[in-house]
């Protein structure tokens, strides 16, 4: 078992497998092609396979596969297969935006059926379209949820970034979406992780508030966490129509229980989302490492875990990569 020398178990990998988007959003620089990585500097499969594999090992039980837009990178699915083969991972999961889900649901479901995260900000179709820069993004990715379901991938969790002044009038909007069947909606705190450096705090909607929006309209009970690592305070419906999560990383940190870590698309190994220094295995990988050299490697690393982000502490610093190249 990995263990940070703060006594955390790690057991959840992030990996980012592409930088590449089919959205270009506003505040998002990769939707720039100019920004991408070179093909030769991206981890291929069978590299993302060999860590992957080698992490298993030491007690990875979880991979959640990201980027980018993991979709978008051709042999996704066969990946997704592979990983299902490797023993000790249980639970398999993809975060993406969606869009190509409904062609590729029926076929990730067989190759394994993971879970499946949708992101979605908002849900007025032409706010969300002038977001995306992409015409009909919004119909697309409710095909898609409704794609994912339908293939059998349940439950479907839609991740809602909110940020005050934009979309924050839609929270009970969402909680009506997560009242549908199979669908777990997740409102996530804004972090200091965007390209345009425009975060503040007082743009952070606070778990706090995100309840006192809902709770009048829905009735609200909260849910015990079924492990302390978990990331989402859950909460269910009084009426029992489903629950909602909240991931709040600046007004309640949970850097304590964290148990990941992350894998950037071209190699990078980061022990922390606001890490400020990372790990290059790409280099191990490609010169004759051994799997003894990169277990040593992951150990070493680990060790080096941060014990917290510090968003809230005077001298925090934004780490140069956003969210799009480190994989949320
Ligand atoms: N393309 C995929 C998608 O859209 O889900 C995966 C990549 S995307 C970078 C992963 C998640 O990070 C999305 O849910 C996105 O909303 C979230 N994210 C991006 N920037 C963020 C920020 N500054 N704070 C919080 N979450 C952020």
């Amino acid at each position: 078992m990995l263990k940070d020398k703060f006594g955390r178990e790690i057991h959840d990998l992030r990996i980012s497998v592409t930088d590449r988007c089919n959205f270009s959003c506003v505040y998002c620089k990769s939707a720039d092609p100019a920004n991408y990585f070179p093909h030769r500097d991206l981890l291929s499969w069978d590299e993302f396979f060999r860590l992957s594999r080698v992490l298993a090992g030491m007690g990875i039980r979880k991979v959640r596969v990201t980027g980018g837009e993991p979709l978008l990178r051709a042999g996704i699915v066969d990946f997704i297969a592979r990983l299902r083969q490797i023993s000790g991972l249980d639970d398999l999961a993809i975060t993406t935006n969606g869009y190509l889900l409904p062609e590729k649901a029926r076929e990730l479901a067989a190759a394994g059926a993971p879970r499946v995260t949708v992101s979605l900000d908002s849900m007025d179709p032409a706010k969300f379209a002038r977001i995306t820069r992409t015409p009909r993004s919004f119909e697309k990715v409710m095909a898609g949820i409704d794609a994912a379901l339908e293939a059998g991938l349940r439950p479907v969790k839609v991740n809602i970034v909110l940020v005050r002044g934009f979309n924050d009038d839609e929270i009970v909007d969402f909680a009506r979406l997560a009242r549908r069947q199979h669908i777990v909606v997740r409102f996530i705190e804004f972090m200091p992780l965007d390209a345009d450096h425009c975060w503040t705090r007082e743009r952070v909607v606070t778990a706090k508030e995100i309840v006192a929006a809902i709770h009048p309209v829905f009735p609200l009970e909260e849910v015990p966490r079924r492990t302390p690592s978990e990331t989402a305070l859950r909460y269910r419906f009084a009426d029992g129509e489903g629950e909602i999560g909240i991931i709040a990383p600046v007004s309640i940190p949970f850097c304590g229980q964290c148990s990941r870590l992350r894998l950037t698309a071209d190699g990078k190994l980061r022990t922390c989302l606001f890490s400020l220094r990372e790990h290059d295995v790409r280099h191990l990988v490609r010169n004759g490492a051994t799997d003894s050299d990169i277990e040593r490697f992951f150990t070493r690393v680990v060790n080096q875990k941060e014990p917290g982000h510090r968003i809230n502490e005077p001298d925090f610093v934004q780490p140069d990569r956003t969210m799009v190249y480190i994989g949320g």
